[in-house]
């Protein structure tokens, strides 16, 4: 029985979905390579503690996060074992629960190092630390220039031994390319500096979902995806080399039908003025949950298997679609925002494109007012 309580705008979470990602991405690398699974962002909006227990169960090892305060909530999640590298970077306040939820800490500088040994000091316990090498991004990390001095003044931080090395790679869709290509080969200069200046690292990862996809010569140690694990290919993805299932289903249900005339408008500022007799329905979801509001007269739904336009400005909380091509619509039907009604199916992509973003951005802005299900 189904006890219907509060809103219905849910994004359901299929664990089965995850599982078989998972065993996707297992079966494009090599069987000593470690798959880390990045769940950053709430697991990439489908609820961190939830997918970390499920792919712990599926064997995962390894957990990726930005945050110092991601990585507490896996061990909060009650995953004790897998290793939770903490990718992000992190000030003197988030040393302590690095600690506490034994985090390995990516350092991405000097300063960083020194407020994590400033810790250590007085235990006899050496941390192990991996760092962030900038290949070119220029975003985080050390940059290759700066490397020698860098590890040189690390040989002197007694309590922190470095064991990994990592970078990232600046796009994620083609990981094909003379910027990439520069990258790779700076990649390993970095690890080539470490042990020339001392750190011999055994650990060496710089692939994403789509290195982890096509670049078996980026696998190295670990290999780092996560928008394929919940089941989307990245923007610009030119190969398709294993079929994904997309973990997320945005689902709400009509909230209201009604008619209009030739000539009556809909929405704010009247941006949508029907030309025919025109059935409207709404929709209890809007912009505070993560829905776009770049999807104005723009964007598709899924009702009764079919798609309807969103007519008129999306909302705060409320969307209005056109259901007149659509029979029987009624208050109650269930709408499918992303992912599969019936026969048909929207992808998150595909919406993310209407909107002119990304998937990443879509799947990483669902509300938090929005209650995940997991479901299977
Ligand atoms: C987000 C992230 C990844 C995963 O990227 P995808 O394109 O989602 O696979 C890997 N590494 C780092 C450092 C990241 O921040």
């Amino acid at each position: 029985m189904k006890v219907r309580q509060g809103r219905p705008t849910v994004a359901e979470i299929d664990r089965s979905a995850l599982r078989w990602n998972v065993a996707q991405v297992r079966s494009r690398v090599r069987d000593d390579v470690t798959v880390m699974a990045m769940v950053k962002a709430d697991a990439y909006g489908h609820g961190i503690a939830e997918v970390s227990r499920v792919l712990e169960k599926e064997g995962v090892k390894a957990f990726g996060v930005s945050t110092v305060e991601e990585g507490a909530a896996i061990r909060e999640a009650g995953v004790v074992h897998p290793e939770v590298l903490a990718m992000g970077g992190f000030v003197a306040d988030q040393v302590e629960p690095i600690f506490h939820n034994r985090l390995t800490p990516v350092v991405c500088d000097l300063e960083m190092a020194k407020i994590l040994a400033q810790r250590l000091r007085g235990t006899m316990r050496a941390q192990p630390v991996h760092v962030k090498a900038d290949t070119g991004f220029s975003r985080l990390g050390v940059q290759l220039r700066e490397m020698p001095a860098f590890l040189d003044e690390m040989k002197k931080i007694e309590r922190l031994k470095i064991v990994g090395v990592c970078s990232h790679l600046g796009s994620a869709g083609n990981v094909s390319g003379d910027w990439i290509e520069q990258q790779g080969r700076a990649f390993v200069r970095a690890s080539e500096l470490c042990a020339i200046h001392g750190s011999p690292v055994k650990i060496r990862h710089l692939a994403n979902s789509m290195a982890t996809l096509t670049r078996p010569d980026f696998h190295f140690e670990i290999v780092r995806p996560g928008l394929v694990l919940y089941g989307i290919y990245p923007l610009g993805a030119a190969e398709h080399p294993v079929e994904l299932r997309p973990a997320m289903r945005l689902r709400t249900r009509v909230l209201q039908v009604r008619r209009l005339l030739a000539g009556e408008a809909v929405g704010y500022d009247q941006t949508f003025v029907a030309e025919r007799e025109t059935r409207i329905a709404t929709l209890p979801i809007g912009y505070a949950d993560g829905y776009p509001r770049a999807l104005s007269n723009r964007g598709l739904v899924l009702v009764r298997g079919k798609l309807a336009p969103i007519v008129g400005r999306v909302c705060m909380d409320l969307t209005m679609v056109d259901v007149t091509d659509v029979d029987g619509v009624e208050a109650g039907d269930e709408v499918v925002l992303w992912g599969k009604q019936e026969d048909a199916e929207l992808r998150v992509d595909e919406v993310a494109e209407w909107a002119g973003t990304i998937a990443y951005e879509l799947l990483t802005t669902v509300g938090k007012r929005i209650p995940r299900v997991y479901i299977n």
